[in-house]
């Protein structure tokens, strides 16, 4: 961005994240923002409209506890979390018999107690837990035959979601979003490296044996055994990172929907042409299931998958034997006493216990955060708000002056078939079964879960998507997202707060806070991922005329390069292309949002609620990390580098040329 002095020195303050599905980071850094220097009443606005709105509330926030996160979506996490830490004690210290079974008070309280016992000097697993592991790895020990491996590979994934030789699972079929599907994801390592970094050898490859030997030994194998064993092992792993094309794994692992458009779909007989060895029955019993109900599977790197099937020969079966039992271990650990690799729990009683509830029960506590939290009129002011937005795109695309004909129809029908999921979704019908859920130990508890994940996945593969955007999210989330494949876009509960929302705000506020977030996520259908899937959720890249394809990326280049020739702490470039998608879609929320106002005195309290939703502070080292981790801009960029792409920005506070926020006529880039 053109900084200006005073944009500069907003060193400390920086970054967050919206949109979709990102923890807030947690760092040892707490470099605190209690900077001396600053004097944030000299802040312009024409020089630096992020400081001028959040400066003063950034710099005397209180970050003490927040690992120097501070700001509005920090002040609504905390406050939900005191509201779900109420909800959990207030369930906890009612009448357990008053609970019906399978109901979330049952289920919330009978595992709060479990994990509370556990973690104040009980154990997490029982004596006959401790068995039942035992007998797993001696049944992988005494396993003859590759055919007998890839059975139990299949037990391994249906009660623990532990694949050792590819990562499952089943997902939503991509040609079909109404259909699941499987979907062989790549070997990884079995200690939780990346095969890149085995591939490089030396460190990473020693430490994987180790990991290995380290396990054996627990489990009784003879020390001088497992260390040779534990060098053949990691030795087969390096033969996998040498079958696999790095830089598509990498692609995957740093883009979520890189992933989804990188996908290749391969007919059984292909797969079957592909892996003669094991072909798509030796997969597909890997998962518990006897052959592919459906007529292919998508994969993504033929050639790992090709050398996996090479690899898996009677010569390399003690090696595939003691990966998986480290994946298995890996996943088990965490419950298992010292002497079998577990470790003490950082946290005790209760605090343990709320979090325990909170991650393994996230679903059934949402529930009765709506129940208290949600509020009908919020949600129908949203919906309105949200239906207006959807409205006022149909005109923009309309008066779009680089689509067709068709491609403005074919957009306007996907705007018209999109879904809202804004708030909550009704409570689940309590089923009594589901008291069976919680075991005899937090071992047990967790097993059960897993069975139950695996069984949710399966209904998947035969009976079909349901288009319900609220399972992606639960309503205590402070976030929103756009999904793909069901068109829809959701709008948590936990957004619509202040200051994103709020009943005492005026309108034009409101649509400047969770308006241009609204905004945002419809925009999701329409940027260089959404672009690729049609009205249904289909992947399907030419659902609309080439040429508006090209103007698209045309217009998207323009954008990509304006945003890399900003920089954040004077000298850090922000990278384009990785964050292209989110900067569209925050130009496009601001600038549909716009025009639904019909003065300049609306359009200031959209600028000036929109820079407030955004004001974040974090540690400096994150902030850097996070530019080429995370596909959104640092929330400094998020505001500055849109606001001056209006006109009406500059008539509004006077902005000349020279002044920090000034970006010359020709350089305001357009979205639509
Ligand atoms: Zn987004």
């Amino acid at each position: 961005m053109r900084r200006s002095k005073a944009a500069a020195s907003l060193l400390a303050f920086m970054v967050l994240l919206s949109g979709c599905t990102m923890a807030p980071p947690v760092t040892e850094e707490t470099e605190e923002t209690s900077v001396e220097v600053y004097d944030f009443e000299g802040i312009r606005a024409q020089d630096d409209f992020y400081g001028f709105i959040n400066a003063e509330n950034l710099l005397t926030c209180d970050i003490e506890d927040t690992h120097g996160m501070g700001g509005p979506v920090s002040e609504i996490d905390i406050e939900i979390s005191d509201r779900l830490e109420g909800i959990i004690h207030e369930i906890v210290n009612g009448d357990r018999d008053s609970y019906a079974p399978g109901s979330n008070e049952q289920l919330i309280y009978d595992y709060y107690y479990q994990a509370l016992e556990a973690s104040t000097g009980g154990s997490f697993a029982s004596e006959d837990d401790i068995a039942y592991v035992n007998d797993v790895i001696s049944g992988i020990l005494s396993v003859s035959t590759i055919d007998e491996y890839l059975t139990m590979c299949g037990d391994l994934y249906t009660n623990w979601g532990v694949d050792p030789i590819i990562g499952g699972g089943v997902d939503t079929d991509l040609a079909n979003s109404s259909a699941g599907s499987v979907l062989l994801e790549p070997f990884s390592s079995p200690d939780g490296s990346t095969l890149e970094n085995i591939g490089k050898g030396g460190t990473y490859a020693q430490v994987l044996a180790s990991s290995i030997r380290m396990v054996l030994i627990d489990f009784g194998v003879d020390p001088e055994e497992a260390e040779q064993r534990s060098v053949a092992d990691a030795s087969l792993v390096l033969d996998i990172a040498y079958g696999t094309d790095i830089e598509l794994i990498k692609a995957l692992e740093e883009d979520f929907s890189e992933s989804m458009n990188r996908a290749l779909f391969r007919t059984n007989d292909e797969i079957d042409a592909l892996c003669p060895n094991i072909g798509i029955d030796g997969f597909m019993k890997t998962l518990g299931m006897d052959g592919n109900p459906k007529d292919g599977v998508y994969i993504w790197d033929e050639g790992q998958l090709a050398t996996i099937d090479s690899l898996l020969t009677d010569e390399n079966l003690e090696c595939w034997k003691d990966i998986a039992i480290l994946r298995f271990v890996r996943e088990v650990v965490d419950y298992l006493p010292d002497e079998l690799g577990g470790s003490e729990v950082l946290y005790e009683n209760d605090y343990y216990a709320i979090r325990n509830v909170e991650q393994v029960l996230e679903t059934e506590l949402g529930e009765e955060y709506a129940e208290r939290y949600l509020d009908e009129q919020t949600v129908e002011d949203v919906t309105n708000m949200a239906e207006t937005i959807r409205d006022e795109y149909i005109v923009i695309i309309s008066d779009c002056e680089w689509l067709s004909d068709e491609g403005k129809e074919l957009i306007i029908a996907k705007l018209n078939n999109m879904l809202f999921f804004i708030g909550a979704d009704e409570p689940h019908e309590v089923d009594p079964e589901d008291a069976d859920l919680i075991g005899d130990t937090v071992f047990d508890t967790m097993h059960n879960i897993n069975i139950r994940r695996y069984e949710d996945k399966i209904d998947k593969l035969t009976d079909g998507n349901e288009r319900n955007g609220f399972i992606q999210m639960s309503p205590q989330t402070v976030n929103a997202c756009y999904m793909p494949d069901i068109n829809s876009i959701n709008i948590t509960l936990g957004i619509m707060s202040a200051p994103f929302y709020d009943r005492n705000n005026t309108y034009w506020q409101n649509l400047g806070g969770i308006g241009t977030v609204v905004g945002h996520e419809i925009s999701h259908a329409f940027d260089n991922t959404g672009m690729l899937y049609d009205m249904y959720g289909n992947y399907a890249p030419d659902w609309i005329p080439e040429c508006d394809r090209d103007a698209f990326d045309e217009m998207a280049s323009h954008i990509s390069d304006y945003y890399s020739g900003l920089t954040i702490l004077d000298i850090h470039p922000v990278d384009g292309e990785l964050t292209l998608g989110e900067n569209l879609a925050d130009i496009s929320g601001v600038q549909c949002v716009l025009e639904i106002a019909e003065n300049n005195e609306q359009r200031q309290q959209i600028f000036e609620q929109y820079a407030l939703i955004w004001g974040y502070t974090m540690p400096k080292d994150s902030a850097l990390d996070y530019l080429y981790l995370d596909v959104h801009s640092p929330n400094v960029i998020r505001v500055n580098a849109v606001v001056p792409l209006f006109d009406c920005f500059y008539e509004i506070y006077g902005v000349e040329e020279g002044d920090g926020m000034y970006v010359a006529p020709s350089d305001r880039v357009r979205r639509w």
